[in-house]
């Protein structure tokens, strides 16, 4: 149960960070006259900007903050972890990480880079 509540607090988060690159991309794109050549426009990026705050709403605030404390650093303010491995800066997570896995619910970061982990397989 309570690990359900925290995947949902996980996608969401990573749906918020999808929305925030997109926007970003769209504010500043790489390569300008690009978008507009696909049809981005202003009414696109002003879909994306509801939508992120449809779904910020649906994330307590103390996730959010955190994420956006992070997301002001790193592109990828929430990082999926493989093997024990943080895929933000591929440092191995310490086994005593494992133990800090117990509190369910709660949102993890990575010790060494302090991103978000994505980390579900208990
Ligand atoms: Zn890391």
């Amino acid at each position: 149960m309570e690990n359900d509540a925290l995947k949902d607090k996980l996608d969401a988060l990573f749906r918020l960070q999808d929305l925030d690159i997109m926007i970003r991309e769209l504010k500043d794109p790489p390569t300008k006259g690009t978008e507009e050549k696909m049809g981005f426009s202003v009414a696109h990026l002003e879909k994306l900007q509801l939508a992120r705050t449809r779904l910020a709403e649906r994330i307590p605030a103390l996730d959010l903050r955190l994420y956006e404390r992070i997301s002001r650093h790193f592109t990828h303010a929430i990082v999926s972890v493989e093997n024990r491995i943080c895929l933000g800066c591929f440092m191995g997570l310490p086994t005593s990480a494992v133990s800090l896995r117990t509190e369910p619910g709660m949102v993890r970061l990575c010790e060494n880079c302090g991103r978000i982990l994505y980390w579900l397989d208990y």
